[in-house]
């Protein structure tokens, strides 16, 4: 049991350099997930890319590396299009790991080669829905007997899974005499709901004009931001108020409750401290 030593990576790596995390408004939150956090390790052999240890989003792995020419593989799975990190920590003071990233065919998206003893952080990839792997090996030095940490994260994701921006059937703006506060996306099935960013649910409800809906407010680089999800399905909505989620998580099923004339997701981010509706496409999913 390292649990201990996971914490201190978390906390003295990992939290610091992942830089969505914002410790000022939810170290709390984030305190309490850490302490029933998922963990899991490596499933060797995971050698190849055909036997890569699948691993879920925001899931602590350990690790080692146990030959010169051991290597490691991590399949990560993104259900929609999303903004990732990958981090490879807890690596011994002696040994020089490298992180790569690649896509399902086996090429090279993104690497981290940094020097012996250093952690490895590949940053900020905004990656289409798919299957990605992660490579971890030794450029040089190893050491069997040590474990390495081994972390993906999604930090932003497109909120409704089997969609795109090409699905957004009604944009933000000046619609039937006032201010569409959101954009439409609707394929007319309904799809799961995700939640953009990490955050706290600070509302769910139902009203004749939204339907079902969720409230989450986020920190995304320093800034508030709210995201609001409407006309969910009956009964679908999976999170409650106070609730801490991750950007990518199922908050509920998209629906056509509330005023609405079809299955679509009524999606908005609001910022600052007057929460002023901002559209989506022209700020934080800018070129998504
Ligand atoms: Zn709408």
């Amino acid at each position: 049991m390292k649990f201990s030593s996971i914490m201190t990576a978390e906390l003295g790596n990992y939290g610091r350099e992942f830089g969505n995390y914002d410790l000022h408004l939810y170290s709390l939150h984030y305190l309490n997930r850490f302490q029933i956090m998922a963990s899991m390790n490596e499933g060797e052999p995971n050698n190849t890319l055909a036997t890569a240890t699948t691993v879920p989003n925001d899931t602590n792995v350990t690790g080692s590396i146990s030959s010169s020419s051991d290597i490691d593989y991590f399949k990560i799975v993104l259900p929609v299009k999303q903004k990732i990190n990958v981090f490879l920590g807890d690596v011994c003071s002696d040994c020089d790991y490298d992180l790569y990233l690649y896509n399902s065919s086996g090429t090279t998206i993104a690497w981290s080669v940094n020097g012996k003893g250093s952690n490895e952080l590949i940053s900020n990839q905004v990656l289409e829905a798919g299957t990605y792997y992660a490579r971890v090996n030794a450029f040089l030095n190893y050491d069997s007997t040590k474990s390495y940490l081994f972390r993906w994260k999604a930090t932003q994701s497109w909120p409704a899974v089997n969609t795109t921006s090409a699905n957004i059937t009604s944009p933000f703006g000046p619609r039937w005499g006032t201010n569409h506060n959101g954009i439409d996306i609707s394929r007319g099935v309904n799809d799961p709901i995700v939640a953009a960013f990490d955050g706290v649910v600070t509302a769910v409800g139902y009203d004749n004009e939204r339907g079902n809906y969720v409230i989450i407010d986020s920190v995304v680089n320093d800034e508030n931001v709210q995201t609001r999800y409407q006309h969910l399905v009956d009964n679908s909505i999976v999170v409650n108020i106070d609730d801490t989620v991750v950007a990518g998580q199922s908050i509920g099923t998209m629906g056509t409750t509330g005023f609405s004339t079809g299955i679509h997701l009524h999606f908005e981010t609001r910022t600052g401290s007057s929460v002023t509706p901002v559209d989506p496409m022209q700020n934080h999913f800018l070129n998504w």
